[in-house]
């Protein structure tokens, strides 16, 4: 017996990462999923291959909508969120997620937000943790160890409330994952930027107030404190120093700090 299908559009920021595989790609640029189960349209996008936390709105037009049976048709379509189920005749929009996307209000598809307002935590991954460093760098408090696995990562994730960064689809498209990113660039500076725009975190930046190495916060601490384990240069030109709790590891503000906010002001971050 044949089967039906529902048409897919993927529109600009999650078609680049379709990865359709079977699946029949028409000329008009829609994806026909033959529609063999019952299944919920979340899982049907992340079978094409895109992570739900990339999609930021879809809409579903044709037979069996969320109308009923018989719903609308010939409209722009009606917005669905994850659990509805893929009919054939269906035809469904899925739409990028909007930057910035604010992870403290509710929205149709993500209706438990991640934590209140100045709260926002980020956790990176393996796949890209030279990310976690910088941001670290610019005061954000981004947990990071190379030894957790997917599980680990989604568990904490889920525990914490912390936006998931990677450029791992399959970790993305857990569920306990409920806010994250698929990360686009390469260059790690490139992957700040990204990021900051993307979940609309914007300066000032409170610099030195994190461990780069372990994502504590830093404590100020007295020159006379430290002075014994301090270079000359550094004892020479530098008056302001602080301190890991954790590592024990002192910051003060030398060039990096200079080259780091200059990019930041030219990436209009800050
Ligand atoms: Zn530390």
């Amino acid at each position: 017996m044949a089967v039906g299908v529902a048409l897919f559009r993927f529109h600009p920021g999650v078609r680049e990462i379709v990865r359709p595989g079977k699946s029949a790609r028409l000329a008009d640029g829609r994806l026909g999923w033959a529609v063999d189960r019952r299944a919920a349209v979340k899982d049907v996008v992340e079978s094409l291959g895109v992570p739900h936390t990339e999609v930021g709105r879809i809409l579903v037009a044709g037979a069996g909508g969320p109308g009923g049976p018989g719903g609308p048709s010939g409209t722009d379509g009606t917005d669905v969120d994850f659990s509805h189920i893929v009919a054939e005749g269906q035809e469904l929009d899925v739409y990028a997620v909007v930057p910035p996307l604010d992870v403290t209000r509710p929205s149709l598809l993500r209706p438990e937000p991640l934590c209140g307002e100045g709260e926002v935590r980020f956790l990176v991954d393996a796949t890209c943790g030279k990310l976690a460093r910088l941001l670290r760098l610019v005061g954000q408090d981004a947990a990071y160890d190379r030894a957790w696995d997917d599980e680990a990562v989604a568990e904490l994730a889920a525990g914490e409330g912390r936006i998931v960064l990677s450029m791992d689809r399959a970790l993305l498209k857990r569920s306990q994952v409920a806010f994250g990113r698929l990360v686009r660039a390469h260059d790690p500076q490139e992957q700040l930027a990204e990021v900051l725009r993307h979940f609309g975190v914007r300066g000032p930046f409170a610099a030195f107030s994190r461990c780069l190495e372990c994502n504590e916060p830093l404590a100020p601490v007295e020159k006379a404190a430290v002075l014994h384990r301090l270079q000359p240069l550094t004892k020479k030109y530098f008056d302001t120093f602080y301190r890991c709790p954790s590592c024990d590891r002192i910051y003060w503000p030398g060039s990096h700090h200079d080259r780091m906010r200059e990019w930041l002001a030219q990436a209009g971050l800050e």
